[in-house]
């Protein structure tokens, strides 16, 4: 049992908008920060890993590094209890840890929905560690099996990015074949449909049918079978099905029920308790906002800002969130930039995602001693040569980067 100050704040989960929230704390306080995962992973690029584009070392680094460094503690556990009355938490190892204020950060998990076999044979794509496993597996496959099929379930985000990297490295393979099933009858229903048309364009010559308006009913080890009674060949199959609340929501009763996520007011503080904050995607605004890294981060910042504010007893401040634009790699085959209705489309683009993802790395983990500054260097030199370096054996191809097509207004 660990002994409680006054004015102790717990941040439960720091990926995004719990490293957020700790890192707008000053060492002044007391906060603890509990994570089941070591490392921070970049998941706006895991989609990289399944065709090597990028290894793993480079898409995560240490939290207790970028915890330590706040002034702040680090606990590597996973919170399995959480008692917003009693203002405790308990992790796996039985530990309890005691808090005036929580600020909750726990994103949110796989949801397979209950098809039978999703989740034994679908590959989810959630973290760092199952992006490798689909690049493992799928290397494997295409080396044991000339002939194979790929199946990708969900052609939102990352079921477009997943493809993507799949032609990216396996396009050439003539025994290759690739489905994506999608329930919605367009790819990527919450963006402009122009993008729609664009991909099912760009990849009309290439190994791949996409199968839209249908609903997976069962999966097996080497099968599929849609609602409509297709059964699709599968030596594996990618699951990008969607994100699920997170069971601890519904355990702290923060949540209505199992499959809800935690209902916040604007200042992101608890619908049902008042010491409790809850950023990032597993927060429900009254006006939901995308699951989006962005997001998260401002969501973390200002649940820190409002658990201080809460600590002083002054007066609760809304959420500031304004839209961004989103990035959408289509492997090396294109890249589409995305803001309201406005859509555009152009190789060039995917330099923009590097810079993104090298410019928050950067942020999160600045490089001010030598393990930072080794991992950013090894990130640049990443970037470098895959981005930049064929260019410059391939000059011809150089021209092509500089044109941006508009796809919608
Ligand atoms: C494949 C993929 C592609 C994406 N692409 C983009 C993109 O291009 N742009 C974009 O903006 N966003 C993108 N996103 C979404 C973005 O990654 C999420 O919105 C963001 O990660 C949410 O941050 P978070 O901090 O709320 O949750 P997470 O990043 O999910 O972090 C939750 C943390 O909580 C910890 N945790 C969970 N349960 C417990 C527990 N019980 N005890 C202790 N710790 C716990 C986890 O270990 C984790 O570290 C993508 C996501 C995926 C999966």
């Amino acid at each position: 049992m660990t002994t409680h100050q006054a004015g102790e704040v717990l941040i439960i989960g720091a990926n995004f908008a719990g490293l957020a929230a700790a890192g707008s704390f000053s060492s002044a306080h007391k906060v603890t920060v509990v994570d089941a995962s070591p490392y921070l992973e970049f998941l706006p690029n895991i989609h990289e890993l399944i065709s090597g584009f990028k290894s793993p070392e480079l898409l995560r680094t240490p939290k207790k590094r970028l915890i330590d460094r706040m002034g702040h503690s680090f606990l590597e556990e996973k919170v399995i209890e959480l008692d917003p009355g009693g203002c405790r938490a308990i992790t796996e190892s039985g530990k309890t840890l005691n808090f005036d204020v929580c600020i909750v950060a726990i994103g949110g998990v796989n949801d397979t929905y209950g098809i039978p076999g999703a989740a034994e044979h679908g590959l989810p794509l959630k973290s760092v560690a199952d992006g490798r496993e689909i690049y493992n597996r799928l290397s494997a496959l295409v080396q044991d099996k000339p002939e194979c099929s790929v199946v990708i379930v969900g052609g939102g985000l990352e079921g477009v990015e997943s493809l993507g990297e799949v032609l990216r490295r396996y396009r050439s393979n003539k025994g290759l074949r690739v489905h994506l099933v999608e329930k919605e009858t367009v790819l990527l229903i919450e963006e402009p449909k122009a993008l729609d048309r664009e991909i099912r364009k760009r990849l009309r010559k290439l190994p791949v049918t996409f199968h839209t308006g249908q609903r997976v009913v069962e999966v097996e080890k080497d099968k599929l079978t849609l609602a409509s009674g297709e059964v699709l060949p599968a030596d594996l199959t990618i699951w990008t099905g969607g994100a699920a609340p997170n069971p601890l929501l519904a355990q702290a009763g923060l949540a209505s029920g199992p499959n809800r996520w935690a209902m916040v007011n604007k200042s992101l503080q608890s619908e049902v308790h008042e010491n409790i904050f809850v950023a990032g995607d597993a927060a429900e605004l009254p006006r939901p906002l995308a699951k989006q890294a962005y997001y998260a981060l401002d969501m973390g910042r200002c649940a820190a800002a409002n658990a201080r504010r809460r600590l002083r007893g002054k007066t609760l401040q809304p959420l500031c969130a304004l839209p961004r634009p989103s990035l959408i790699a289509l492997g090396d085959l294109d890249t589409y930039l995305v803001f309201g209705r406005l859509a555009v489309a152009g190789k060039g683009l995917a330099g923009l995602k590097e810079v993104i993802f090298q410019y928050n790395m950067s942020k999160q983990d600045p490089p001010l001693a030598w393990p930072s500054l080794f991992e950013l260097q090894e990130r640049l030199w990443s970037g470098f040569s895959n981005l930049i370096l064929p260019r410059i054996f391939s000059p011809f191809s150089i021209p092509e980067l500089g044109v941006v097509r508009l796809l919608s207004l």
